[in-house]
């Protein structure tokens, strides 16, 4: 097992009616005033946004709101909150909304609390070293940005999506109500499902030594939320389900399944981000839809890994226990067979498996310029299982189409 430093900071109050117990989080935390961040009007729809604001009112806390926050945060926005909270004095911010919402939450304390340009984090050029307070009322189990180390911002100039990851814009507290993701379409409820599982499968393939609790945990985590998600997609205000998925989303990007790993691979999530930069899709729909072509490139660099994965998590049999004994050729069986489940769920819950079924048909132009893009223009590679440089790239995203 390699050394690691597992960090989680973050405050998690879980269950029904859990946001009612916004103030005094607020007050523990010596908010004088909330910057209400939120998305495109589904928190205004529910009735969440009001009741939040009573709740602030009552306990009188002073806020200022700025809704608006699109899917794939935008840089501009992320602008206009910087102005508006120095202009408000604004201490801390408060994301309502999944991913989206809290990243450009994250991107504005960071803006706030360091010097100069905030996107200046993002191109990695110099890095942050504090972050204005923030906490969250999630309303979608997806992204796992409650828990996270990460943000994920949107430049409008170039239309780049970029990371910044620091444990200063770590939560300081997450409130999550399962029931808050009822009102969730079923495409945003499958497509979160998705980048749960991605967030494990990320890091579960790796090139690390076996590890039996780190790995048992992922696997369980990815079986759980295969099975809560088909339950969701018949029946989505089954309250276990959603509180299976919204936990979920939480621990498989909180640290914890990548705790002893090599950190893992997170090919798929930078070969996605070029496609949500440049078509604005929805980010599980997109890792959906790449992850296949991705696995069958990389997976004879991880045989075991693959072959593991299909027994662990699809269950699908072996001749023998021991998968070290086993011949290659059954291993390489398996190890194809894992993928291919792996995509039939996806198609299970409606989840895009090629990039034509995701509505995107790129030309071989368009290829070219996501490779370069994603290769920051021939100066990175990306992945651990298989280092993957400009031209492994091309191949894969040539194969998701
Ligand atoms: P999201 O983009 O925050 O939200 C997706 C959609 O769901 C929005 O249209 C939103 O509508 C709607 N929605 C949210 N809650 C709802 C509810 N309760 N009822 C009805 N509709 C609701 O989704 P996300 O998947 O959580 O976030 C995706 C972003 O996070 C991407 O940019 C991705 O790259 C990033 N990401 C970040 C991390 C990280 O650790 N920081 C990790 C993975 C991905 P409204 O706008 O109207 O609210
Ligand atoms: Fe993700």
């Amino acid at each position: 097992m390699n050394n690691f430093t597992y960090y989680t900071p973050t405050k998690v109050v879980f269950g029904k009616d859990s946001e009612l117990q916004l103030a005094s989080l607020l007050e523990e935390f010596h908010c004088k005033k909330v910057l209400l961040h939120y998305g495109g009007g589904s928190a205004k729809r529910s009735g969440l946004l009001p009741r939040i604001e009573n709740i602030l009112s009552e306990a009188n806390i002073g806020y200022v709101s700025l809704g608006g926050v699109k899917p794939n945060p935008r840089l501009s926005l992320v602008y206009e909150g910087i102005d508006l909270c120095r202009k408000e004095n604004v201490d801390f911010i408060l994301a309502v909304g999944g991913g989206s919402v809290i990243d450009s939450a994250k991107a504005i304390g960071y803006g706030l609390a360091n010097e100069g340009d905030v996107w200046d984090f993002y191109k990695k050029v110099r890095m942050p070293n504090a972050c204005m307070p923030i906490g969250c009322i999630l309303t979608i189990a997806a992204a796992g940005s409650e828990m996270s180390n990460s943000s994920v911002i949107t430049n409008e100039d170039g239309w780049l999506k970029r990371g910044c990851n620091t444990d200063y814009c770590r939560l300081k507290f997450a409130i999550m109500n399962p029931e808050l993701t009822y009102t969730l379409p079923e495409y945003q409820t499958a497509s979160g499902c998705v980048d749960i599982i991605m967030h494990t499968m990320e890091r579960y393939f790796n090139q690390a030594e076996n590890m039996e609790l780190t790995d048992g945990i992922s696997e369980a985590l990815m079986r759980t939320v295969m099975e809560n998600a088909k339950i969701l997609k018949k029946d989505p205000t089954n309250y276990n389900a959603r509180a299976e998925v919204m936990w979920a989303s939480s621990l498989s990007h909180n640290g914890l399944t990548g705790c002893g790993t090599d950190g893992g691979d997170w090919a798929s999530h930078q070969l996605e981000h070029e496609l949500g930069g440049m078509f604005d899709v929805a980010h599980g729909a997109g890792l959906s839809a790449i992850w296949g072509s991705f696995a069958r490139y990389v997976y004879k660099d991880n045989l075991l890994r693959f072959a593991k994965f299909a027994v662990k998590v699809h269950k699908i049999a072996a001749s023998g226990k021991d998968l070290t004994s086993l011949p290659e050729e059954e291993l390489d069986a398996l190890a194809l067979a894992g993928i291919k489940a792996m995509e039939n769920f996806y198609h299970s819950i409606d989840m895009p498996t090629s990039l034509h079924e995701l509505g995107v048909d790129v030309t071989d132009a368009q290829i070219e310029e996501l490779a370069e893009k994603c290769s920051f223009h021939q100066t990175r590679t990306i992945g651990i299982v298989k280092k993957l440089d400009k031209a492994d790239m091309i191949e894969i995203y040539k194969a998701a189409r």
